[in-house]
């Protein structure tokens, strides 16, 4: 984070300034308005732990990585290889091999192996965030007697020769779709002695993602009715991870968090935000402020950037401090006064989240323009020609230096607070591949700003978000156009209607006031910068004015142009819109009944903010 950051945000604070509930800076939770004492989730989830605590481990959760299924005889413990879930509590993975130990009578140990690829995409936001995370499992780990080791090299090298120093007969891991994680699966499968089992275990889905379908999905829609049928048997409470009975001979090494830290190899200058308290903890403080403050605005606010209405949890699940299955618990206990903003929100956290790793598993070409659908990669072939409105190279995008104040915006927001509204990712993707060009520079520079900036990023979620702006993935054929074909177009005049900013509003006093913290972040702009490609609608009504009426000139200007050319698209777009939407409400009540929640209290159509069709997948 920058001087700049810090010194606003401490004189914020000095001036006794809470930030409101709709104020668009994301703030710690604990410095939102709530109205039960602090620390009340955790107090229950303990309890509902305690309750539950003999609770069946469900078979179809695992699969067996090698041919031996059964542990080592006269071995000396189960191994954890902790690779993607960095908790001890709900974590399937963990209550798997604690149950195979006592099944065993041996000693528990985890393992995680720290590796830092050279790339630009290793930063101190997501080291930092990780290994905080990981350093209060470790404490944890020590009150339940498991030994928490923490090895340093990628997994294939480092952790078959640790399995054989401490004569361990069975090894345990979670699960990711991604590419680098399944060839270390692999490397330690090859490395592993013959007589060991790897077993897999899906810890991040509630409906582990080899049940939920065998093979790659469509869209959200031909996934959910096979993921909200197979709820009832998943989505249950979790047994809890007891103090273990079988202490280690060997103790493991005491790890130095801080001195790793200052030590790894990783770029500086994407730091840490201040938002975001990394670890389980600091999660359940997430989830306990979305809860009491922000859950009852989610179906209606959700795709309004100005309202405070979303969980902010994408970092805690991403790095598996918390379980996305333990958030649709709460969400679900603790959320009945908020009608369907609960069945809204399990629709994001559940289907849309869990099809991200359903098309990773099984599309080994999830991050670029070949693993499209064909419709798709046809239609951006026959438009990669089209002449761009603006051309920006990455360093300009990286460095929010486009003509939009509203993408500069997000992308500020972005760089030094690690999170985007969920929003304006649509936006911001889109723009990018109408500024670059062609389609595969756009999906390129996308991915890289989103996982070298966003803590959330390198994710299933990020690789499909920007796949679905930029390649049309789980989404069907609109209105054809210049640059986009028939991937679903964005436009600024449309985000202005989505954030209830009057379209005429030229003056700093009618925008709503979050929204302008939103644009003045991206105050930084150089017009001057961009590439006006020569004839381009654009071109003809630019303007340079660095002032705010000047940009929203410029803005409106461009915008009645574009409107004018894509007038025919747009209205297709919308109709498509409307029937998606009725057949997502429909889906979503459908969830809500599931959930338990009076079906009578939902409408029958589309929120009356109209904003789903937007974010229709
Ligand atoms: C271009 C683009 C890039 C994205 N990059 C990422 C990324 O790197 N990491 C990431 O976690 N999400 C990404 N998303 C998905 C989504 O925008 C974020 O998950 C969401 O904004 C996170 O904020 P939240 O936790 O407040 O979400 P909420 O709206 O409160 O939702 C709760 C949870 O549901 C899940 N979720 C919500 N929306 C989606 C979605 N569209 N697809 C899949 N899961 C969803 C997330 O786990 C999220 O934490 C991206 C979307 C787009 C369009």
């Amino acid at each position: 984070m920058s001087d700049k950051k810090r010194k606003s945000t401490s004189s914020a604070a000095a001036a006794g300034k809470e930030p409101s509930a709709k104020q668009q800076k994301l703030a710690p939770a604990k410095k939102e308005k709530k109205e039960r004492a602090e620390g009340w989730l955790q107090d229950l989830v303990k309890q509902q732990r305690t309750e539950k605590k003999e609770m069946k481990f469900n078979q179809k959760r695992l699969r067996f990585i090698t041919d031996t299924k059964q542990a080592k005889p006269g071995s000396e413990g189960v191994l954890y290889w902790m690779l993607r879930d960095h908790r001890v509590q709900d974590n399937w993975a963990l209550i798997q091999a604690q149950r195979l130990a006592l099944e065993e009578n041996l000693p528990l140990h985890i393992c995680v192996c720290l590796f830092v690829p050279k790339s630009e995409l290793s930063t101190l936001r997501h080291y930092s965030f990780m290994l905080k995370g990981l350093k209060e499992v470790a404490k944890e780990c020590k009150t339940l007697d498991i030994q928490f080791h923490l090895l340093h090299g990628s997994a294939g090298d480092v952790l078959p020769g640790f399995v054989s120093d401490h004569g361990l007969g069975a090894v345990v891991t979670d699960f990711s779709p991604l590419r680098e994680p399944l060839q270390w699966l692999e490397d330690v499968k090859k490395a592993l002695p013959k007589d060991i089992p790897l077993i897999q275990v899906d810890a991040h889905n509630i409906v582990p993602c080899w049940v939920a379908s065998p093979k790659l999905e469509y869209a959200a829609r031909t996934i959910r009715g096979k993921i909200t049928k197979l709820l009832p048997e998943f989505l249950t409470e979790f047994p809890l991870v007891e103090k273990h009975p079988y202490t280690a001979t060997a103790a493991a090494k005491p790890v130095d968090w801080d001195k790793i830290l200052a030590s790894l190899q990783v770029d500086r200058s994407v730091g840490e935000p201040e938002w975001a308290e990394p670890g389980t903890n600091g999660g359940m403080a997430m989830l306990e402020s979305f809860i009491d403050v922000r859950l009852k605005l989610f179906d209606t606010q959700r795709n309004d950037p100005n309202a405070a209405a979303l969980s902010q949890l994408s970092p805690w699940i991403r790095f598996g401090h918390l379980s996305a299955q333990r958030v649709a618990l709460q969400v679900q206990h603790s959320g009945k006064s908020s009608g369907l903003s609960v069945s809204s929100f399990i629709e994001e956290l559940v289907v849309r989240r869990e099809l991200t790793d359903n098309f990773c598993f099984y599309n080994k070409k999830y991050d670029c323009v070949e693993g499209a659908y064909e419709w798709a990669q046809k239609t951006l072939k026959d438009h990669a020609k089209d002449k761009r409105p603006y051309l920006y190279t990455r360093e300009q995008l990286e460095k929010a230096e486009t003509h939009d104040k509203l993408w500069n915006g997000a992308q500020n927001q972005m760089v030094t607070e690690g999170k985007m509204h969920g929003f304006l990712r649509m936006y911001w993707a889109k723009k990018i591949l109408e500024w670059t060009s062609s389609p595969e520079e756009a999906l390129s520079i996308a991915l890289y700003l989103n996982d070298r900036y966003e803590l959330d990023g390198q994710d299933p979620n990020g690789f499909v978000g920007c796949m679905w702006s930029i390649c049309g993935i789980h989404d069907q054929g609109w209105g054809e156009r210049a640059v986009f074909g028939k991937i679903r177009y964005m436009n600024y005049k449309g985000c202005l209607r989505k954030f209830d900013v009057e379209e005429d509003s030229r003056d700093d006093v009618d925008v709503p006031k979050d929204l302008m913290m939103l644009l003045k972040r991206g105050v930084n702009v150089a017009p001057h910068q961009a590439v006006h490609v020569e004839g381009s609608p654009a071109k003809a009504k630019h303007n340079h004015q660095h002032t705010w009426t000047g940009q929203m000139d410029t803005l409106q200007a461009n915008e009645e142009v574009e409107n004018a050319n894509y007038q025919h698209g747009e209205q297709k777009e919308s109709q498509c819109g409307n029937q998606d939407d009725q057949r997502r409400t429909e889906e979503t009540l459908r969830i809500a009944q599931l959930i338990d929640e009076p079906n009578e209290k939902h409408p029958t159509q589309t929120s009356k903010d109209g904003n789903r069709e937007l974010c229709v997948q």
